[in-house]
């Protein structure tokens, strides 16, 4: 079946609907092309469906389908989950309520028993409840290295269903960006970037990425192996359009040998494997390694990872300190790869308020994490070290991933911010912020003193 894909425009008119109307269409979308018309009816069955799950509000929207479609879902696909409504009602919400009280991430923060009481029994188009959303959080209190978001979106729709979470979440992870009331620029005109070349005798690597949603497939958490195995077609599919120096091919990793994807992540070209507990227990290691793998360019410059952590993560990256060419290169790949897939009727999904929608709230916006591989032996000893990259907006990792610690002189410092801001202007932001920790590198090495910059201006008052 081919995913239901409304052009941008109507897409930022559905948004902007009331969250019933839009929900409506989802609806009644998947019910019309899946369940075939002449599937008997049961006017009984589906009038006591529809008092089932009444306080639903997806109730009047199916009852407004036709009783005959009505039963047809509710044999075809409704048992299990009408069980496990009922379960639920045999408790209210405040029994469920997770144990919080030891938490350290911005579900934590946000999650009021209130909000959950409203959300708990609230459903998206796919079935995708508020629990599995925060999941995740809930399992994990902390990060040992960043403050973590705590939940995940299972589609498209989970922004907005469960906006009285995600709305705050949001809004504390981008700094007080307002989603209900502010819009995201999109700006990917890498000739506008300046001083985008690092000295080499400090910067080792230079790499930006992001990631892309097909529109109509559930997310990573949510998806089943049919929807993930389209994602991986259509992407695969359009990438063979690539051309010149973009030009490479998709390696499964189904059909990978263990030593050659090793190798691979050793040399930073693929994602880790899917130990960690964030993605384990936000669902997105089951099937593994079915339809996942790495397209990439022959150079190994422009790379695109199938279904990890978001139907694709998009990738420009080279030895070195060219951060200018490696934005280019980003943004024409990026250009490329959606005018291919929008050729063959597919979209991102994007809306006027979150930028590019991904499976984190983190990513949301540009989705943009501009970085390099940068030794600062003296620096990153200063006790100064963690003041000044916060006030610049950056943020440190290991250079073998977001669960690595630092070894050794070398870290991967890159953008923290990805929304309310253009790619332009964040890849600016990282440029400008290595320069100056490079600088004040440079400064401790001659025994002068540096200075904490002032904090970057941000939508928080
Ligand atoms: P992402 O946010 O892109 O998922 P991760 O922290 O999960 O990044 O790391 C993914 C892989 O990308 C790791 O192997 C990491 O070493 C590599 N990587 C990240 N930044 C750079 C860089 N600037 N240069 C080289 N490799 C990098
Ligand atoms: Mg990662």
């Amino acid at each position: 079946m081919r995913g239901w894909s409304p052009p941008r425009e109507e897409s930022e008119k559905l948004f902007n609907q009331r969250p019933s109307a839009r929900k409506q269409q989802l609806l009644y979308s998947s019910f019309a092309t899946e369940i075939p018309r002449s599937y008997p009816a049961s006017t009984k069955m589906a009038s006591s469906f529809t008092r089932l799950i009444s306080g639903r509000n997806t109730a009047v929207l199916l009852a407004s389908l036709g009783a005959g479609t009505v039963a047809s879902g509710f044999l075809l696909s409704e048992n299990s989950s009408l069980a496990a409504e009922a379960k639920k009602k045999l408790y209210p919400p405040s029994s469920d309520f997770p144990d919080l009280r030891k938490h350290n991430n911005c579900m934590a923060t946000a999650l009021t028993p209130a909000i959950y009481a409203k959300l708990r029994d609230q459903v998206t188009p796919n079935n995708w409840t508020l629990d599995q959303c925060i999941q995740t959080g809930v399992d994990n209190p902390g990060h040992p290295f960043i403050k973590t978001v705590g939940c995940v979106a299972g589609d498209e729709e989970s922004y907005e269903v469960f906006a009285d979470l995600f709305d705050p979440v949001i809004k504390d992870r981008h700094n007080g960006y307002d989603p209900k009331t502010m819009t995201h620029p999109t700006d990917l005109d890498a000739s506008k970037l300046t001083n985008g070349m690092f000295d080499e005798n400090y910067v080792l690597s230079s790499r930006v990425r992001t990631g892309r949603s097909i529109r109509g497939l559930s997310l990573p958490p949510a998806c089943s192996r049919a929807e993930r195995r389209e994602v991986e077609r259509v992407a695969v599919t359009a990438l063979a359009g690539l051309k010149g120096d973009l030009a490479g091919r998709y390696y499964s990793l189904g059909d990978m040998t263990e030593k050659e994807q090793q190798q691979l992540i050793d040399d930073h070209f693929l994602f880790d494997k899917p130990v960690s507990p964030l993605l384990t227990c936000a669902f997105m290691a089951r099937d593994w390694p079915d339809a996942r793998g790495i397209w990439h360019n022959n150079e190994k410059t422009f790379l695109i990872w199938i279904n990890e952590e978001d139907h694709t993560r998009v990738i420009s990256m080279e030895k070195g300190g060219n951060m200018k060419r490696v934005f280019e290169r980003f943004c024409r790949g990026l250009k490329q790869v959606e005018h291919l897939i929008q050729e063959r009727g597919w979209e991102f999904m994007w809306n006027k308020h979150l930028g590019y929608i991904l499976t984190c709230p983190s990513n949301l916006g540009t989705g943009l994490r501009a970085g390099v591989h940068v030794r600062l032996p003296k620096l990153s000893k200063d006790s100064r070290f963690p003041k000044i990259l916060d006030n610049l907006r950056l943020q440190k990792r290991g250079t073998g991933g977001v669960d690595t610690a630092a070894t050794g002189d070398t870290f991967d410092i890159s953008n923290n911010d990805r929304l309310g801001k253009s790619e332009v202007e964040l890849v600016q932001l990282l440029v400008d912020g290595v320069n100056y920790l490079i600088e004040c590198e440079k400064r401790l090495e001659k025994g002068q003193d540096i200075k904490v910059p002032a904090p970057i201006a941000q939508f928080r008052k």
